[in-house]
């Protein structure tokens, strides 16, 4: 995190100030090879290597193995909203989709552009105030079931999720890293960077390699994962910086440790949630604890009024970035794994200092 203000933005989110001034090194001299990272070949000896490691780093820290593979793609999240069906979803084919919130919703409305979509629980009618209920019942004929691990925008994260009879898919853009789960239980997850692994335009896509062998459509090589892991990911020019930011992002996770940052979440999200289940001024948008998300903690004010000044106050105090997503109005704060405990702490009592002087 930058040292000048405390950042809470939802993505592009704060990273470490590590990652930053590695980062800034890398734009001057990339490892002493005299040129910027910023002009790095995406067919050198360099960036193979930096594509080595990074894949190596995200099986480690996943905890899978070779019978995975792991991709790094352009177009953010939205663009695998669309490869996901465009590869495994045939014209007369049903996926299922859980609609637990605003990106899950439209992740199933690009699936419906290529097959039929079983909408396997929502909590729209709502506001995805909660997480829908687990179905009960999967029909084995589904392709897959697609579902959002975290729900950015209003707040709520599966911390338990049940085992499946048909090919999981699930989108981690913005809880990778950041909590318990066991990787192998998916058969294939991705992630936007922008969140927990470094900066826009990257996205990271780990499919099993089993998954490959049923793609059903001709694909431009580009839209296509097997055509994409064939070449390793760079059949076209790749974003090279910013697969650095996110080795960067990884190795700096392996350092601090998986477990550690999990226990720190915790602690983080539980520290906001009391402040605001004990004050009188602010309330959850989501109201039972167990759905509650240890990444984006969503809260509203009494009244308009005291949201302005609660913002105002923040500026004035350098901490920025917690205004909440037009679709819910209100306060976001996003604690990915780059930030500190000291800056909810510091958060926390502004919130109580708020409250006491009315
Ligand atoms: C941010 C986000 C996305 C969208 O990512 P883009 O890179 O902007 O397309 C998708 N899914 C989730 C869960 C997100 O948080």
């Amino acid at each position: 995190m930058s040292q000048e203000k405390i950042n809470f933005n939802a993505g592009p989110a704060a990273l470490p100030l590590q990652v930053l001034e590695q980062s800034a090194a890398a734009v001057l001299n990339y490892n002493n090879t005299g040129i910027s990272i910023l002009e790095l070949p995406h067919r050198g000896a360099e960036f193979l290597a930096i594509l080595e490691e990074s894949k190596a780093l995200v099986k480690e820290l996943c905890n899978i193995g070779d019978d995975y593979e792991v991709l790094w793609l352009q177009g953010g999240g939205r663009l695998q909203f669309a490869m996901i069906p465009m590869n495994f979803l045939g014209k007369g084919d049903t996926a299922g989709y859980i609609d637990s919130g605003h990106w899950a919703a439209e992740a199933m409305e690009y699936a419906a552009y290529y097959g039929h979509v079983d909408v396997m629980g929502s909590s729209r009618a709502t506001n995805y105030d909660h997480l829908p209920e687990w179905p009960t019942h999967i029909p084995d004929n589904l392709k897959y079931l697609h579902i959002t691990t975290n729900n950015t925008i209003f707040g709520t994260q599966y911390q338990h999720i049940p085992r499946v009879n048909v090919p999981l898919v699930a989108d981690m853009s913005s809880d990778i890293f950041g909590c318990e789960r066991d990787y192998n239980q998916f058969d294939m997850f991705y992630a936007a960077a922008q969140k927990n692994l470094g900066t826009p335009g990257v996205a990271l896509v780990v499919i099993r390699k089993s998954m490959l062998t049923h793609l059903l459509h001709s694909l431009p090589p580009m839209l296509s994962y097997k055509a994409q892991a064939k070449e390793n990911s760079i059949l076209n020019t790749a974003n090279v910086s910013g697969i650095y930011v996110s080795l960067l992002m990884l190795r700096w996770i392996k350092h601090q440790g998986i477990k550690n940052i999990i226990a720190a979440n915790e602690r983080k999200a539980r520290m906001l949630y009391d402040a605001i289940d004990n004050s009188s001024l602010f309330t959850t948008h989501v109201k039972n604890t167990a759905d509650r998300s240890n990444m984006n903690v969503c809260f509203t004010a009494k009244d308009k009024a005291t949201e302005l000044a609660f913002l105002q106050l923040c500026a004035e105090n350098n901490i920025v970035g917690l205004q909440g997503h037009r679709m819910t109005g209100g306060f976001r704060v996003s604690i990915y794994n780059a930030i500190e405990e000291s800056a909810v702490i510091q958060l926390v009592e502004l919130m109580k200092k708020f409250e006491t002087n009315g």
